[in-house]
């Protein structure tokens, strides 16, 4: 995907948020970003290939197993967002408070076309998670049960 979608959508003299570099490689980082914008969501954001891909989660990322919520695919974000916390100003793109909800580190157990199997370690997340690509941008982020 890039950094194109990101860079078109903000304008870099109004908004705090970082343009971002180059990208650097392979990273294993993770954050949650609260995000208090027109509706309030949780924006899940997982260091790969030199990006942050990421998915916004209306109802927040599940600490419980079985669990299902909607966390619908945004774009790349620049590696240098994992640390963004600010206020977004009135009128331009995602206007709002941004504040780190979680962060940490995790583990790709599987990538296929049909989704992600990964393992999270951060301050509040722990444990294995599969994001499913159900259709179009929408996919459906499940916290597994633990392995016995
Ligand atoms: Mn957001």
């Amino acid at each position: 995907m890039g950094l194109e979608k990101y860079r078109q959508k903000r304008k870099f003299d109004k908004t705090p948020e970082p343009a971002g570099g180059a990208g650097s490689g392979e990273g294993n980082r993770f954050v949650v970003q609260k995000h208090q914008a027109s509706h309030l969501h949780y924006d899940f954001r997982l260091e790969i290939e030199g990006v942050l891909k990421s998915w916004a989660v209306p109802k927040g990322v599940p600490d419980v197993s079985g669990v299902r919520r909607l966390a619908v695919q945004t774009e790349d974000h620049p590696v240098e967002y994992i640390d963004f916390a600010g206020t977004i100003p009135e009128g331009e793109y995602g206007a709002g408070t941004v504040e780190i909800w979680d962060k940490g580190t995790f583990r790709l157990d599987n990538k296929s076309p049909e989704g992600l199997e990964f393992s999270l370690n951060g301050e509040k997340l722990s444990g294995a998670y599969v994001l499913i690509h159900t259709d179009g941008k929408n996919w459906l982020l499940i916290k597994r049960k633990e392995k016995p």
